[in-house]
């Protein structure tokens, strides 16, 4: 495979093939990322011959050693691809690969919107079935701060067209990313947006702050400062408490997060606030994850 830099993917695409069709981000800009710094990883569509040929060895390894199930569509917003290289790649996918039941992608509400209804639907009839989707705030000063190039009335948009084309939307939320000082801002406008695009997905994940990103370094001048573990945990709180969704799997289990936990909502919303109001009350940070044991 015709691999370039590093690959991200969802954790929940552990066991798809990634196929890389684009490199990089083309926004590229959120102050928190280190995914695509690298001067490889400078964005650009791959060619077609290449990607054909990543398909066609992948179609032998499905058909040779182990059926291939799910593909995951790599770099960082892969949806911005045009109809026309989108539609010939996943007609390519479904030609070759007959095993194939699923296939994701990363996109961003910009790219999302980049797309109609009507085309959401093309490509979800052609096996395109989940997106994911870095929201990471519904507070719009904090998407301005960090650069995030849309906003939460974007973001809701978005839901909404995908909801529309039947294609499954997994929204991605970022713990701390206000900083303390719009910590409770970020938290209640968050929950907010995530009552108003009632996705069937929501990972609740920690800020971290990484050398080289813009982020990183106002941290370090003072102009940026993460909540601690218990501020994080009260945002944590405050997205369980009040995101009215109708029937979501929550995950708050991500590597870098203090307290995992995996919440099928509205059913166990009580028992998920019990138990973050207990351990707050507790004060008791052996009960949270170490800092070292954290995927950072
Ligand atoms: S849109 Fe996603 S991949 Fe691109 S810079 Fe922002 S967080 Fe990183």
């Amino acid at each position: 495979m015709d691999y370039v830099g590093r690959l991200y993917r969802p954790p929940s695409e552990a066991d798809s093939l990634l196929l890389q069709v684009t490199v990089g981000c083309s926004h590229n800009r959120c102050t928190y990322c280190a995914m695509y710094r690298d001067p490889e990883q400078r964005f650009r569509t791959k060619k077609w011959e290449t990607v054909a040929a990543d398909i066609a060895e992948a179609a032998h390894f499905s058909a040779t050693v182990r059926p291939i199930r799910r593909v995951f569509l790599c770099d960082g917003d892969a949806l911005v691809l045009s109809m026309a290289k989108l539609t010939r790649i996943l007609e390519r996918l479904r030609a070759e690969i007959p095993s194939l039941r699923r296939i994701g992608i990363y996109g961003d509400a910009r790219t999302i919107l980049l797309k109609s209804v009507a085309e959401l639907c093309i490509l979800n009839e052609l096996g395109l079935q989940i997106v994911y989707h870095g929201v990471e705030s519904g507070d719009d000063e904090v998407l301005r701060r960090v650069q995030k190039g849309s906003t939460a009335a974007d973001a809701a948009a978005a839901a909404e067209r995908l909801a529309a084309a039947g294609l499954r939307h997994s929204v991605i939320v970022m713990l701390g990313l206000g900083g303390q000082e719009r910590s409770a801002a970020h938290a209640e406008a968050t929950a907010a947006l995530l009552s108003a695009m009632d996705p069937p997905y929501v990972g609740a994940l920690t800020t971290t702050l990484v050398p080289g990103t813009p982020l990183f370094d106002d941290a370090e001048r003072g102009a940026f400062s993460l909540p601690d573990r218990w501020g994080l945990l009260a945002e944590l709180r405050t997205l369980v408490a009040q995101a009215q969704l109708t029937r979501c799997r929550f995950f708050a289990n991500h590597a870098s997060n203090y307290l995992p936990l995996r919440i099928n909502m509205p059913t166990d919303r009580e028992r998920a606030l019990a138990q973050l109001d207990e351990i707050i009350a507790s004060g008791d940070e052996r009960r949270l994850t170490p800092d070292y044991l954290r995927g950072l």
